[in-house]
């Protein structure tokens, strides 16, 4: 089998690895049950030496935040520089892990609060994340869900997968639903089989989505059998994976993706913008290539989350807009993912973009390119307002509704709409509308008194 160089070259020239285990180094199990836990081991294996008071402290992160390594992934490290390795970076510990500031959060995105049944996050209308494993083989030092790591005791049982099933069941405005985790293709080829099984059966859902690392971190979990179990899904499975640095597209994740690939499964990646690693247009630039050669569309660049002990990984918003500016118009669009903000406090994924509208007035737009030409685009003086009044049976654009109606419309969508007569969307925790609220029931009062 072809194997990375970087692969390669750790088994043979540390030869750490005994006959028995080398010829067991694609099996995903096995990986699974060899990943480097201790600093002692990550010495060994890539020969370096950690200073020891350093070492303390590390120590220290890890009673706090544990770790785990595939030997597949730490083969990915380049020992004589381990301390710049974007690989090494995302998978050993950083004491600075254990600096919490004020504005660091357990749970940033608020998916507990979100929760009505046990791992399911019900934030957006028409779509869940459900975590169905909370397993991963590789501990990302950046993990969101840090709170959660290593927490075995909370693996999600089958009759807690049930209650989950269950509230997707009983709530037909699901169309898409999100499996994460944890890693859920951590569980094994039965229960993933039993998850798209149990999914399929519930006629309003459409699609079945799958947030992995494997690809990344363990690549050998993508098998013959698990490519089976893939295909039966009659419903369509999209799956998300996780590059964050062009060193990880090596020759056995190429493997990978081509086998997903070819089982007809579309393949996105979201990268996590991380201070130190990837925070370079032209690291962004070479990932995104490296991505689409191998059949992966980009699709989110996160910026790095609020989450405890990750502050040493964020980087401004400003160097995500610098990213995009570098990317759109620059390389072919299928190359460019949307950058988004998880707003804190569970207000979901925000696009942040640069600006290419300058100005406008009542019919002209004026316009920028990715060159910096700034251009005017005419709009058409005969375009007619058709108000909507959301009667599609009589509308000639021909919407054939066979289902349900929408539910009512929200957000800046709703002021925008013809049919609802909303002019502001207040929010309700504002202390000086709460004044005047209270202060226009006064003056009313004081009319009807009067
Ligand atoms: C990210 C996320 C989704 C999926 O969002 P998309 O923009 O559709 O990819 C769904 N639910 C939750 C809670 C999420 O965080």
């Amino acid at each position: 089998m072809n194997t990375g160089v970087a692969e390669t070259k750790i088994k043979l020239e540390n030869r750490w690895l005994d006959d028995k285990a080398y010829a067991n180094w694609t099996n995903w199990k096995w990986q699974v049950s060899h990943c480097i836990k201790d600093i002692d081991t990550i010495e060994r294996i890539l020969d370096i030496t950690i200073d020891p008071e350093e070492r303390v402290q590390i120590q220290q992160t890890i009673d706090h935040f544990p770790m785990s390594v595939t030997p597949y992934y730490l083969s990915l490290v380049d020992p004589d520089d381990y301390k710049n390795d974007p690989v090494f970076k995302q998978a050993f510990p950083d004491k600075r892990e254990l600096h919490i500031t004020s504005c660091d959060m357990s749970d940033p995105l608020a998916e507990d609060t979100h929760s009505p049944a046990p791992g399911i996050t019900h934030r957006y209308p028409d779509r869940v994340l459900f975590c169905v494993s909370n397993v991963c083989a590789m501990y990302c030092r950046h993990c969101t869900r840090k709170r959660r790591v290593g927490d075995i005791d909370s693996v999600p049982s089958r009759s807690e997968l049930k209650e989950g099933l269950e509230y997707i069941r009983n709530t037909p405005v699901v169309r898409d639903v999100l499996l994460s985790g944890g890693d859920p293709f951590l569980l094994p080829d039965e229960r993933i089989q039993w998850l798209l099984d149990e999914l399929n059966k519930i006629e309003h859902v459409e699609v079945i989505r799958i947030g992995t690392r494997t690809p990344v971190v363990l690549p050998y979990r993508i098998t013959d059998e698990l490519i089976e179990v893939l295909k039966s899904s009659e419903k369509p499975v999209w799956i998300n994976t996780h590059f964050n640095h062009p060193q990880e597209m090596t020759s056995t994740a190429k493997r990978a993706l081509k086998m997903l690939a070819m089982a007809g499964i579309p393949l996105g990646n979201q990268s996590v913008l991380l201070s130190d690693i990837n925070d370079c247009p032209r690291i962004m630039k070479r990932l995104v290539h490296k991505l689409v050669r191998n059949r992966v569309r980009p699709y989110y660049l996160y910026q790095c989350d609020l989450s405890e002990g990750l502050e040493h990984f964020r980087t401004s918003v400003g160097k995500g807009i610098e990213i995009m500016e570098s990317l759109r118009g620059h390389t072919s669009g299928f190359c460019v993912p949307t950058y988004v903000i998880d707003a804190p406090g569970g207000g979901g994924k925000i696009p942040i973009a640069p600006n290419y509208l300058i100005s406008w007035s009542t019919n002209k737009v004026i316009l920028r390119n990715y060159e910096g030409v700034i251009t005017t685009y005419q709009e058409p003086d005969c375009y007619q307002h058709t108000s909507c009044d959301l009667k599609c049976d009589t509308c000639n654009l021909q919407l054939k509704l066979d289902e349900a109606e929408e539910k009512s419309v929200v957000g800046i969508s709703r002021l925008l709409a013809d049919y609802d007569e909303t002019i502001t969307l207040t929010p309700t925790e504002v202390e000086v509308i709460e004044q005047e609220i209270e202060e226009s029931e006064i003056d009313h009062s004081n009319g009807s008194d009067a």
